[in-house]
Parts: structure tokens; C-alpha cells; sequence
């Protein structure tokens, strides 16, 4: 029989062991949901605000993001721009931040968000080995920012519910997606995380008459809605030609909001609201379920093989070669297609324009890399850098 001393031993070492291994993998947590990710105010930013300006009951809560200000001081219209309303889509945050690092307003006004469901920036998916940051290449070194996930931090919105009743729509949708920024819309000041910060995205657009409101998106290549642009039936006539004008130089589909599918950004907002909405898809493999492995080289190259062969197979909505889906080639995309989206607009709504130099478009990106356009949060005075 053994010893009192000997047993007693044995759990000692079984909790060192245990406390071994969750403590330093609690600190990466941590450290993770409390990064405090740069963002540099470039030349066209005027002023940083934050979403509870516009509804003072956010103030202090998780989802109050910043809200870039770009005035030109020019009368005209009004842009909402929202990165990283599914924090584990990067082309949507990196677009977002080198439109606030590079743009120059011109007419009119843009409001840009970062991320826009900043407790989804908070927790990535440790289940599905996703990396908890990504960096991209600078001239001066390399600029770091948080991994997310499609939903927001259980931490901060839970429990779910069995089933998730869409606010005012009564629709049933899946229990996890009460935390899904891109199912919540038009969403509730008392409701879940997600939607408070739906609400307040829906009172900034009315309190700054927002004539154009686009959320930036990547998707699997076995999902449908791909390369396109969806749009409410309000903006499908921009999103018609800005589509057709797009495909001389790559594909850009264009797909209606459907009316009868609740919570998302392109039916609701332009069903409570007078801007248009468009919301943009460009190809991220690292989203694919067939993907191999998963880190941060694929997350910004987007190469896999095994996507390929279910290319190969037939399986895919989009193409996919050795060269991948890189980075540079999605924020590219997604940059051409808002300005081609604000090009039509104002070309059919010249009495609201919106107009911007220095937004890096597609050919630029590609060729010099997204990092040429993230300017260095060290070199820039300590007032011009926000965090996220
Ligand atoms: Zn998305």
C-alpha cells in the first residue's frame, strides 16, 4: 500500500504538470485578446471618434472600435467602410488600414472601421490551430496584427442560446451566430454584444446621412458567394456596372442580397437605413475545410494543395494554382472594387460625391506588396497612432 507522503507526491506533480502547461499557454491568450494593434492616422485623417460617440451605451465596451474620420471639408457624400467584421478574414482589416494610412478625401466624407467586431479580434480558433497574429513585410521591418475569429470572444458574450431568434425578423439562425457580426444587423442597444454593435453602426449611418456603407469579406473558394459583390437591391445598379467595368481586369461577380435572408449587413442596413450596401468577397483558402496546414504561410499566400485538388475535382467557386491566393492580390482586389463602386456612385449620384486620391489600387499592391503602404507606427508622432 502506498505511503501517505508518496501519494501525496504524486498529486503534487500531477498539478505542476497540469500548471505547466496552462499557465504559459494562458499568458499567449492573454497577451493575444490585450495586443494593442497600431494604426497610423494618415494624411486624410482628421479626426479618430469611436462607435459609442454615437451610442453612448457602448462606451467603454469591448465593441467600441474607432472610427477613422477622413473629412475633406468639401460638401458631398458619405462612405462607411467596415474591416473586420470577421476578424479571420485579413484582407478586409488590411484594406480598411491602408485606406486610413494612404487615402487623401477629396469630396465628401469617409468613416473607416478597422474591426469592426473588436471582441472577434480578441480569440481565434486554438481547436483549429489558427495563428494569433500575422505580419506583414515593411520597408522599415514589419507590422504585426491580431488573428481573429468569424464570431465574437465567448469571454465577452455568453452563453449562446439553443437557437438564435434574429432580432426583429424572429428567423431562426444558428445558436453561434448571436455572436456573428455579419447576423446581427440591424441589431439591439440591450441585445447580445453583436448586436449593440450592430445598433451602433445603424445609428452612426443615420446620424451621419452614410450614403454608401461597404463590409469587406473573403470567403472559402467552396462557398458560392465569391469574387462578387453583393449588394441590396438599393445599390444593385452601382454594384451592376461596377462588376461589369472590374472584369477587363479580374473577376468580379455581382449577386443580390437575397430578401428573405436576415441579419446580414447588405439586407438590413439597406432596409433600415438609406445607404446602399454592398459587401465584398474576395478567395481566402485558408477558410477552406480542406485546407492542409494551418498557419500563418497560408493565412497570407494562400497556397494548399489540397485545395487544389478539390479544384482539381471540380469542388471549388473559384480558381486555385500553385501561385495561390496571396495577400497582396485580395487587398488589391478589394481596394479596386471600392473605388470602382465610388467611381459608378458618383458618376450616377454626382449631388452626394465621395472622392479620394492615394487609395493603393490592385496593380500597385500587387507589385509592391501590401507592406509598401502600412506606414511605421515608431516614426509617425505619438498623436497620429491609434490602437485597436
Ligand atoms: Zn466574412
Amino acid at each position: 500500500m502506498p505511503s501517505k507522503t508518496s501519494s501525496m507526491t504524486a498529486k503534487l506533480i500531477v498539478v505542476i504538470l497540469w500548471l505547466a502547461i496552462v499557465i504559459p499557454g494562458g499568458q499567449e491568450l492573454y497577451a493575444h485578446r490585450h495586443y494593442e494593434e497600431p494604426v497610423v492616422l494618415g494624411p486624410g485623417v482628421t479626426e479618430v471618434k469611436k462607435l459609442s460617440d454615437y451610442a453612448p451605451s457602448l462606451k467603454g465596451a469591448v465593441n467600441d472600435c474607432n472610427i477613422y474620420v477622413m473629412d475633406s471639408g468639401e460638401p458631398g457624400g458619405v462612405m462607411l467602410l467596415l474591416g473586420g467584421t470577421h476578424p479571420e478574414e485579413p484582407a478586409g482589416v488590411l484594406s480598411a488600414v491602408t485606406m486610413i494610412e494612404n487615402a487623401k478625401p477629396t469630396t465628401g466624407k469617409l468613416l473607416v472601421a478597422t474591426r469592426a467586431n473588436r471582441s472577434a479580434s480578441t480569440v481565434t480558433r486554438p481547436g483549429d490551430a489558427y495563428p494569433q497574429y500575422y505580419t506583414i513585410n515593411t520597408e522599415f521591418g514589419s507590422r504585426k496584427f491580431r488573428m481573429g475569429d468569424r464570431w465574437a470572444n465567448p469571454l465577452d458574450s455568453w452563453p449562446d442560446p439553443e437557437v438564435y431568434i434574429h432580432y426583429p425578423s424572429k428567423q431562426l439562425l444558428a445558436y453561434m451566430d448571436i455572436r456573428n457580426l455579419n447576423r446581427t444587423w440591424p441589431g439591439r442597444l440591450n441585445g447580445s454584444v453583436a448586436e449593440q454593435a450592430c445598433a451602433a453602426f445603424i445609428e452612426l449611418i443615420k446620424q451621419e446621412n452614410v450614403d454608401v456603407f461597404i463590409d469587406l469579406h473573403e470567403a472559402e473558394l467552396e462557398y458560392s458567394v465569391i469574387s462578387t459583390i453583393v449588394a441590396h437591391q438599393n445599390a444593385s445598379e452601382v454594384a451592376a456596372m461596377a462588376s461589369m467595368t472590374l472584369s477587363s481586369d479580374f473577376k468580379m461577380g455581382m449577386e443580390y442580397s437575397p430578401k428573405t435572408l436576415h441579419g446580414l449587413s447588405h439586407r438590413e442596413v439597406g432596409d433600415f437605413t438609406n445607404a446602399m450596401p454592398f459587401e465584398i468577397e474576395v478567395p481566402e483558402p485558408f477558410l477552406d475545410r480542406v485546407r492542409g496546414k494551418t498557419d500563418e504561410a497560408l493565412l497570407l499566400e494562400g497556397k494548399d494543395e489540397f485545395v487544389m485538388k478539390a479544384g482539381e475535382a471540380g469542388l471549388l467557386y473559384e480558381k486555385i494554382d500553385e501561385k495561390g491566393w496571396p495577400i497582396d492580390e485580395r487587398v488589391g482586389r478589394t481596394n479596386s472594387t471600392i473605388a470602382m463602386i465610388l467611381e459608378i456612385y458618383n458618376m450616377l449620384y454626382p449631388e452626394r460625391e465621395i472622392s479620394m486620391t492615394d487609395l493603393p489600387l490592385r496593380d500597385d499592391v500587387v507589385a509592391n506588396g501590401v507592406g509598401r503602404y502600412l506606414l511605421d507606427p515608431l516614426a509617425a508622432p505619438a498623436d497620429r497612432v491609434a490602437t485597436e
